[in-house]
This record gives structure tokens, sequence and C-alpha cells, in this order.
């Protein structure tokens, strides 16, 4: 992995017919963020609640104790590739949609990193990037703002230091990562809004005493 400052650029192209087409969508350990779950699911025409049960396995995050919501392989692809390529595409997560850069946020600052792996070879394409060109180009800033807000959960879980108990860890997951259930509760109908509710309530139960 390489820093990229704003100015940097990389070289990158991805496209169907590429050698490696779909090497990247194999034996993944794909973290979802709240707003990667909501998006996948409405692709997909299903609710957040069975799109959890259906596609993912969960756990709770060694370092944060926050509930982490991960993709589940079929057969170690993901169960979204297909022979012509992601068929979400237009719905694909965050890690999908940045690759291959990974995005990172410390305090107030974001840094940028270039994933280079042998098997991609979109590495050798001729055109050329800045980081913020290709999160333009992947419409992932909408992503981004979402999962920053996802990202002050986790900081002001880490400023309280609280060990959360089993009721709430189960609290957070449903108002973070099972919006439609959560709207039902709270009688909010805009999915955004709602996501925006539940981390602001999970925000909340980590801070509480
Ligand atoms: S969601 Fe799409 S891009 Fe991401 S790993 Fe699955 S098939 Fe590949
Ligand atoms: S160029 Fe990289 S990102 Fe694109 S299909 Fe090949 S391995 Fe995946």
């Amino acid at each position: 992995m390489q820093e990229l400052e704003p100015v940097d650029r990389f070289t990158f192209a991805c496209y169907p017919g590429i050698k490696c087409f779909n090497e990247c969508c194999k034996n993944l350990n794909l973290a979802l963020t709240p707003y990667d779950v909501l998006r996948m699911a409405r692709g997909l025409g299903i609710t957040t609640t069975e799109f959890l049960e259906k596609y993912t396995s969960r756990h709770v995050g060694i370092a944060t104790g926050l509930p982490v919501v991960v993709l589940k392989m079929v057969d170690g692809r993901c169960p979204f590739v297909t022979d012509r390529g992601c068929s979400i595409y237009a719905y694909r997560p965050t890690p999908c949609r940045l690759y291959p850069l990974a995005r990172v946020r410390t305090g107030e600052e974001v840094h940028y990193y270039l994933l280079k792996e042998d098997f991609c070879l979109g590495h050798e394409e001729e055109r050329e990037w800045s980081p913020e060109e290709w999160v333009e180009d992947q419409k992932a800033m909408d992503y981004n703002s979402m999962n920053d807000l996802f990202f002050e959960l986790i900081s002001a879980k880490n400023r309280s230091g609280k060990m959360l108990n089993e009721e709430e860890i189960e609290e957070i997951y449903r108002c973070c990562f099972d919006i439609d259930s959560f709207k039902l509760e709270v009688g909010l109908k805009d999915d955004v809004e709602a996501l925006k509710e539940g981390i602001r309530y999970s925000i909340e139960i980590v801070s509480s005493l």
C-alpha cells in the first residue's frame, strides 16, 4: 500500500475484456458499512433485514466492540459476480467502488492509499487519476460522507471506552445496519434520514454511562 497525497497521480483502468476481469471479486473479506448495506438492499429490491440474513455474517469488532457486517462469499466468490462483471455495479459497496484506493479516516484527516495486488492488471493501463478524480468518477462521494457519519460512532465509542452489553450491541446493529426495521420502529420514511438518526441514536448508546 502506498499513501497518496491529494496532488499525487496514479494510472489505472478497469473494463470488461481486461485479462484479470473479475479476479478482484474472489476470496474477499469484505466488511460493509451501514450505507453499503442500505444501497445493496435497494439495488436488489429487498429489505435490509432480508439482505443481512441472506448475504452477510456478523461479529463484534475486537478493536471497536461494535457490530461488524461482512459479505458472505459463495464458493470463494462474491455472490454478485457474474461472467459479465458485477451484477449490482451501480449499488456496489464502498471497497469495490474505491478500489484500487483505500480511504482511511483518522480524526479530521482523510488519507488515501493505493493498493497494488499482483493479480490486478489495471495498474498497467495509461489513464491517469488523482484520488479526488477517482472518487468522483466512481460516484463515491455520498458513500464517503455517509461512512464518515459511521466513523463518528466509532470515534465516540473509542472516546467513551464503554463496554457494551449484548443488548446494546444488538440495538446498534439494528439502528445502523437494519434500517428497514429501524424505520418501522421510529416511523421515518426516508432511508438516509433514518440511517442518520440510527447512527445518532447509536452514538447516544456508546456515550451514555
Ligand atoms: S459487489 Fe460487485 S464489485 Fe464488489 S466484489 Fe461483488 S461482484 Fe465484485
Ligand atoms: S483491473 Fe483490477 S479491479 Fe479491474 S477487474 Fe482486473 S483485478 Fe479487478
